[in-house]
């Protein structure tokens, strides 16, 4: 429950109402049981798709809602009080969509972006590799023009979100080695494609109902028109993909917060230890006050920034780092006091804290570590300063 009135509107209100009953009504029940059988959660997606939650940041042109960064941020936030794992699922999706969107010929966008919107394909986006995480200028699949006619790609990405579940895929390979960040570039490729083959599926600390796979190009042929945007501006389309999406991670953060602080509520009035019920010990109700505060300022943050990101702004990778860091770092604190508040009954998988607690680690690390995103929001203070 928030505490404060962001004055929605009433099309906001609606996409939280909507996201907020499906995670009451499907994600919520089924949450435990897709996380210990590790199952790809196909069913809520469809419904997702049916309650018309993918098309929420793409443009009407393309079967979207037209909405932005702040209607994705608020969906978000709720599939993921229910489980990180199936708004990971959903966030990937766009992901992957967004350097269709952001470089994509008018003709590659028909062709794929009407079927992500409706959700009947999924998306997913593939930078990692063995030998490059963090530093993604590391990345060594290439992408060769065969006959002038067909792109053909070799390489192995890593710990994908969405491998071998999604459809549509997007993904980073150079194509001239000698021009350095300049020498990649981005490609659509298709399950199916000639050459493209899923290896090994991660099994995880949490967000286990996600997918995480391998994917394998091996002489994989696609034609020419696949690749998106100029040649060479691969790293521009993905630090762009990137700055529009990690709003959306720290908005997982923020639903994870709210759900281990609720948990933590509700737990602390009903447990009676000496007599009387637990939140009634003030070391109880420090560590509850602050898992408020921290969730409150988290969500104002990210809400803030999402509305600036919708506002046109065009420089957003500091104010996208930071709330990051602030969502995900206090999810992951929120989490692991929640269990502390729940004592022993915190730590047994009968209670939801200690998947909350599980699924919050990921948060600090996928789509660019908190340190990583420290240095981008170091960096951009350097340069702002040293022009005054
Ligand atoms: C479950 C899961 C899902 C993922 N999904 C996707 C996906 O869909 N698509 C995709 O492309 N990738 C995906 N990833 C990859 C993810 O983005 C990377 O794991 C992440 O960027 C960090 O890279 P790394 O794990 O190789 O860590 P490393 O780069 O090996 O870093 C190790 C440690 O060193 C620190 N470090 C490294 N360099 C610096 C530096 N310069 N300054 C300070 N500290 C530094 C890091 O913060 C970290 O603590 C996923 C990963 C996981 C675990």
């Amino acid at each position: 429950m928030s505490c404060v009135d962001y004055f929605l509107s009433e099309e906001q209100q609606m996409i939280v109402d909507v996201a907020r009953q499906i995670t009451d009504e499907k994600i919520i029940p089924q949450r435990a049981e897709l996380d210990e059988s590790e199952t790809f959660p196909t069913e809520i997606l469809n419904d997702i798709a049916q309650a018309d939650l993918f098309g929420l940041y793409i443009p009407e042109e393309y079967g979207g809602f037209g909405g932005g960064s702040f209607d994705m941020v608020l969906a978000l936030e709720q599939f993921a009080r229910g489980c990180v794992g199936i708004a990971t699922t959903f966030a990937a999706s766009a992901l992957g969509a967004y350097p269709i969107i952001i470089s994509g010929s008018d003709e590659i966008k028909q062709k794929y972006i009407p079927d992500i919107a409706a959700g009947r394909k999924w998306a997913a986006f593939a930078l990692t590799e063995a030998n490059a995480g963090s530093d993604a200028s590391g990345i060594q699949t290439t992408a060769v023009l065969d006959d002038g006619d067909e792109w053909v790609l070799n390489g192995t990405k890593q710990w994908i979100t969405n491998g071998g579940e999604a459809q549509i895929y997007t993904i980073i390979a150079i194509t001239d080695r000698k021009k350095g960040p300049r020498g990649a570039s981005m490609f659509v490729v298709e399950d199916g494609d000639p050459g493209f083959s899923y290896g090994k599926k991660e099994k995880k600390l949490g967000i286990r109902a996600s997918a995480t796979r391998e994917l394998v190009f091996q002489d994989c042929r696609i034609p020419k028109n696949r690749m998106l945007g100029r040649q060479g501006t691969g790293f521009f389309t993905v630090m762009r993909t990137l700055d529009l999406s990690r709003p959306g991670i720290a908005s997982l953060g923020v639903g994870l917060g709210q759900a281990a602080l609720d948990e933590a509520v509700v737990h602390a009035k009903h447990r009676v230890q000496f007599g009387k019920p637990v939140i009634s010990f003030q070391a109880v109700q420090h560590i509850l006050a602050d898992m408020a505060i921290q969730v409150e300022a988290s969500r104002a943050m990210v809400y803030a920034t999402a509305r600036y990101i919708d506002s046109g702004a065009r420089n957003i990778s500091k104010e996208s780092s930071m709330c990051k860091v602030m969502a995900t770092d206090m999810a992951m604190k929120v989490a692991v006091d929640a269990v502390q508040v729940l004592g022993g009954h915190g730590y047994m998988r009968e209670y939801p804290v200690e998947k909350m607690m599980r699924d919050a680690k990921i948060l600090q690390i996928y789509e660019g570590t908190n340190q990583i995103q420290r240095n981008v929001i170091g960096q951009a203070l350097n340069k702002e300063y040293s022009r005054n």
